[in-house]
């Protein structure tokens, strides 16, 4: 396994997204998550800890262990496309990518309204027919087994981000 919480340095990250929690440090966070697998910690530090990268290991783990979980599927590019979007959905958090949730886009004289979210910065929902098309399937294959498979990858997810606010929240009361 990789050494990286040695490359975590708490100083170039950050911890706003949680809602802003300024006096917990990097190293509060990492010493409250023993029990998160390297899956969880890799995702966890991606999203939250802002310039850490660490060269492809978290999409190359997501991908394996969504091959090990559907393992009755017999397309495994299929399985790993998936497993690529349930990470991409995960790490975005519903926000808008266009203007990464704040609603406007910056121009030259100002801010205009962000024509992909209509403001809202908010992300609309991967269509049956999206999603259909990236996995190269039919719309009814999605409704019957994709669409499920790709909510269980994301209950993965959010489970992990349940479990780092959770150790936030208990890191904070000590
Ligand atoms: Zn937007």
């Amino acid at each position: 396994m990789i050494d990286w919480l040695s490359l975590l340095t708490p100083k170039t990250c950050s911890l706003m997204s949680l809602g802003g929690t300024p006096d917990v440090t990097w190293e509060d966070v990492t010493a409250s998550l023993p029990r998160l697998c390297e899956h969880g910690k890799l995702y966890i530090f991606e999203k939250y800890a802002f310039g850490v990268s660490y060269d492809g290991r978290l999409i190359e783990l997501s991908k394996g262990i969504a091959v090990d979980r559907f393992a009755d599927e017999k397309d495994p590019v299929k399985v790993t496309t998936l497993a690529a979007i349930a990470l991409d959905i995960a790490l975005s958090d519903g926000r808008c990518k266009t203007c990464n949730g704040t609603g406007q886009i910056s121009r030259r004289n100002g801010f205009v309204e962000c024509n992909t979210c209509k403001g809202t910065g908010r992300a609309k929902p991967i269509s049956d027919r999206h999603l259909a098309s990236w996995l190269g399937v039919c719309a009814k294959t999605v409704k019957s087994s994709w669409r499920d498979r790709l909510n269980a990858l994301l209950a993965d997810y959010e489970a992990y981000d349940v479990e780092l606010h959770d150790a936030l929240r208990s890191g904070l009361k000590h």
